[in-house]
């Protein structure tokens, strides 16, 4: 919807719509259509089935995150997506050390993005927030920067055994 809207989906003049930001961006309306409303009462006159299409958005996902982590982060976040792309190759992580991993499974509750850490320590939806690597009480989760180990005891990533 980012990416490809804009391309194909243009006007005479061979311009491209914001369509993400214009139809669907919950953010933009938390942070910028209900602030500019409420400073400008004027604008109120003006509101059209967009806004309350975004707003009903809003809602949603607030609601949503209610009862779930970070709704918005998991399922519609294109920047989300797009910083996944760069997951393979990021300075800071975290490794699995399976020597030390005993499956309690402890680091998957805590999890705001769902992962579950010990089954696939390179998933694309971790944000490196580390909420797994304070519970797992058998320091089996290690913080890396580049080659250098903050936390934890082995300096690079155990072979998973077979
Ligand atoms: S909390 Fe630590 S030991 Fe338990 S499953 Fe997760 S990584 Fe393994
Ligand atoms: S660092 Fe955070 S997001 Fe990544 S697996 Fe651990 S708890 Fe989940």
């Amino acid at each position: 919807m980012v990416i490809l809207l804009p391309l194909f989906a243009i006007d005479e003049f061979g311009t491209g719509d914001p369509w993400f930001c214009e139809y669907f961006c919950p953010a933009g309306t938390l942070e910028a259509g209900l602030p500019m409303i409420f400073l400008q009462p004027i604008l109120q006159a003006n509101l059209g089935w967009i806004f309350l299409l975004k707003l009903c958005i809003l809602i949603l996902f607030i609601a949503w995150a209610v009862i779930s982590s970070r709704p918005f982060c998991r399922t519609a976040c294109p920047l989300g997506a797009f910083y996944a792309l760069f997951s393979k190759i990021k300075l800071v992580r975290l490794n699995l050390d399976y020597s030390r991993c005993t499956n309690c499974e402890a680091c998957h509750d805590v999890c705001p993005m769902g992962v579950r850490f010990n089954e696939s320590p390179n998933d694309m939806e971790c944000i490196t927030c580390m909420s797994c690597s304070k519970v797992c009480k058998h320091n089996a989760i290690n913080l890396e920067i580049g080659e250098l180990s903050i936390l934890g005891k082995s300096k690079r990533p155990q072979t998973k055994p077979a």
